[in-house]
């Protein structure tokens, strides 16, 4: 999978970008992320990437110009059409489905916001889609770009040392995943549960799917009326 990131921050994504999973998954070949600096692509001559809102109110709005230049840059430098996704708190919610869904994509171009957010042509003219981590509003694309990268890149095959680990994980099934434990059995007299300890395998996977459920429904009761 190819993912472009493009932003007004690139030196953002330096640090997530090169540790642990996100890392090795690059280092394998399993992903090739490509972070691109909109700014580079103003024709502005002190370098602006904004302007004010028409009809007046606070802030400033990103410009058509250096986002749409650097879009069909970007594109051009694959042969794969990218999948287009505006960063916005208005857009898809985030969920582990929908990561799912961009981990079968070829590839994928992520651009984030500043300031007010785009210019609306930018979403009209470039037919993208929006999506959103959550009903809160950041300062920018930029985290909400990290946190989709990371979501999607381990569930590309080969990504994750364990294979299994990802179907095991919350939400691969809908429900929250069971409470896990390790060494010491005992720690300040909190008692690992003893079926844990018994070695029956069917016996701790029924277990497991109890817990699972009961802690769905406790803290997470919307997950049970969506299944
Ligand atoms: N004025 C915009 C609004 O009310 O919809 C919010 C702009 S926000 C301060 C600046 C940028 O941060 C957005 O363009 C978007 O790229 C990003 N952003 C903020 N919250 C986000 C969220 N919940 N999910 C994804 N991106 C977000």
């Amino acid at each position: 999978m190819r993912i472009d990131v493009l932003t007004l921050f690139p030196e953002m994504f330096d640090s997530p970008l090169s540790h642990s999973i996100l890392k090795r998954a690059q280092d394998a070949g399993v992903v090739n992320i490509h972070v691109t600096d909109i700014r580079k692509f103003t024709e502005d001559k002190h370098g602006k990437v904004d302007d004010k809102p028409y009809g007046g109110g606070p802030g400033m709005v990103m410009r058509c110009q250096p986002v749409f230049d650097c879009v069909e840059n970007v594109s051009s430098q694959s042969t794969d059409k990218p999948r287009v996704i505006l960063l916005s708190p208005q857009g898809r919610v985030f969920n582990q489905r929908l990561a799912e869904e961009l981990a079968g994509e070829k590839r994928l171009m992520l651009i984030a916001g500043r300031y007010e957010g785009f210019d609306e042509r930018i979403r009209i003219g470039l037919n993208a889609e929006q999506i959103s981590i959550g009903d809160y509003i950041l300062s920018g694309g930029e985290l909400a770009a990290m946190a989709i990268i990371d979501a999607v890149v381990r569930l590309l095959p080969g990504a994750l040392g364990d294979e299994g680990s990802t179907q095991d994980e919350s939400f691969a099934d809908g429900l929250l995943e069971y409470p896990q434990y390790t060494r010491p059995e005992d720690f300040r007299g909190m008692k690992v549960p003893p079926v844990l300890l018994n070695g029956h395998h069917a016996e701790i996977e029924k277990w497991r799917k109890q817990q699972a459920i009961e802690r769905t429904k406790l803290w997470r009761p919307d997950l049970i009326k969506r299944l």
